[in-house]
């Protein structure tokens, strides 16, 4: 008989603007650059938590160019991992810390993160979801045919055609109904 390997699914989560709010700067946006700044959202344990009883592994998949920019010391970066695997549980964390001009194929809209998740945990793309809040994350989910859910932002409302939810909330209702996976 043959032995088919089993697959697994996972929820994949951009960090900054999802698991963590953003830090707000003349009317700006920025990813966190002090790990005093890294603040978890309310939503997001219990988010989590709901997504792994339902089989899923948790993955976070994160530009954080400021690294290779030296706006970021990898000391608070690690602080902020670890408060992520503490507070949030999840099963892994992935980044890319390079910027445009000295990118590997990991930096988002590339796919690497999710190519290297994939291989280190047998995932099937098609049975996974990606949450995100840019057009980084949305391009790089299609790359390798993860549906995509966007988390409605002020500051994404020029991308179109695309899953929107409000907050994780709607998010877990969303992952329950499988829609997404039942239209493709
Ligand atoms: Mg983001
Ligand atoms: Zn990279």
């Amino acid at each position: 008989m043959l032995v088919t390997k089993h697959k697994l699914k996972a929820v994949f989560f951009d960090r900054d603007g999802v698991l963590n709010h953003l830090v707000q700067r003349d009317g700006s946006f920025y990813s966190p650059q002090n790990f005093d700044d890294f603040h978890i959202v309310n939503e997001a344990k219990e988010a989590v938590d709901i997504i792994k009883e339902m089989g899923f592994l948790t993955i976070v998949v994160s530009n954080q160019p400021d690294i290779s920019r030296g706006k970021l010391k990898q000391s608070e970066l690690d602080q902020m991992t670890d408060m992520i695997f503490k507070n949030l549980c999840v099963d892994d964390v992935f980044y890319c810390i390079h910027d445009d001009e000295n990118d590997t194929g990991c930096r988002k809209p590339a796919p690497g993160l999710f190519i290297t998740a994939q291989k280190k945990y047998n995932i099937d793309f098609n049975k996974s979801y990606m949450i995100g809040d840019t057009w980084k994350d949305v391009e790089a989910a299609k790359s390798v045919g993860i549906p995509m859910i966007l988390l409605d932002k002020d500051y994404n409302q020029t991308i179109k055609d695309i899953k929107r939810v409000n907050n994780l909330k709607e998010l877990i209702l969303l992952i329950t109904s499988d829609s997404i996976h039942e239209k493709s």
